[in-house]
């Protein structure tokens, strides 16, 4: 039996694990944070990672991904910023205001991101324990192009899938904080009902990426792959447009045994 400490409840075993998650959590913000990568630059993108059942660690604003340390994370009580979606016509002061009652310490100066509800939708799906949203220069080249439902509606290569499954979630632009929050609800929704498993890349229009990860590593390594199939694609519709590979040749990469023992190797199964 692990003995209490002095404060609070919680025992040594516990915190331990709590400090190991953020130490996670803050190498991999500020690799994604590398200005090398081109995934961000100042204040763009944010982070997060389940703490408990009730609780997640998220960035917080005004931070630079590439910098931060532990005390760039807020921890938040998920009921709270999820009660948010439930109320109608939030004006950006009382969704800042229910973001800040959110906090499990409200001693703590540094106030969570407009995007921690999306972050708490995230984590609260099966499998999910790390989340990383960036906004990659060659992603949103397409995000922010006419392009963007068609540039995304196939698969291009065998490693695309492997990585970052059978598809992303495509997001129409939405205005940031809880509209758009609702409108990743609704979608999150449809999509579990046709994959019957969480989405790994949700791409938003005229936005970003956001990659859902059961480690910290798979969070990396989905981003870079995403990365890199944008890449491709633009390759591609600069020289006659995308070849998609078939629904029947996708299938068989996502279900095939010996790809499900690679994503098992690359610790995104
Ligand atoms: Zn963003």
């Amino acid at each position: 039996m692990e003995s209490p400490n002095n404060e609070g409840g919680t025992t040594v075993k516990e915190q331990n694990v709590g400090e190991d998650i953020l130490n996670q959590l803050v190498t991999m913000t500020n690799r994604l944070g590398d200005p090398a990568l081109d995934y961000a630059i100042l204040g763009e993108g944010n982070t997060s990672s389940r703490a408990d059942a009730e609780t997640f660690w998220v960035k917080a604003s005004g931070y630079e991904m590439r910098t931060l340390t532990a005390s760039g994370f807020v921890r938040v009580a998920f009921d709270k910023v999820l009660a948010l979606l439930n109320r109608v016509n939030l004006s950006d002061k009382e969704t800042k205001e229910g973001l800040s009652a959110a906090k499990v310490d409200p001693g703590v100066s540094a106030h969570p991101s407009v995007e921690t509800i999306l972050h708490a939708l995230c984590l609260g799906l099966e499998g999910v324990n790390f989340v990383g949203h960036t906004h990659p220069t060659a992603v949103n080249a397409l995000t922010c192009s006419v392009a963007f439902e068609i540039a995304f509606s196939g698969r291009l290569f065998p490693d695309e899938i492997v990585l970052c499954g059978p598809a992303p979630l495509l997001v129409p632009y939405t205005d940031p904080g809880v509209p758009l929050a609702s409108k990743v609800k609704q979608l999150l929704t449809g999509y579990l009902d046709r994959y019957g498993e969480p989405p790994r890349v949700v791409l938003m229009q005229n936005h970003g990426l956001i990659v859902l990860g059961r480690s910290a590593a798979q969070v990396e390594n989905v981003t870079a792959m995403m990365v890199k199939t944008a890449r491709v694609l633009l390759g591609a519709l600069s020289a006659g447009g995308p070849h998609f590979m078939s629904q029947e040749q996708v299938d068989r990469i996502h279900t095939r045994p010996d790809e499900l023992y690679r994503r098992q190797q690359l610790g995104v199964a």
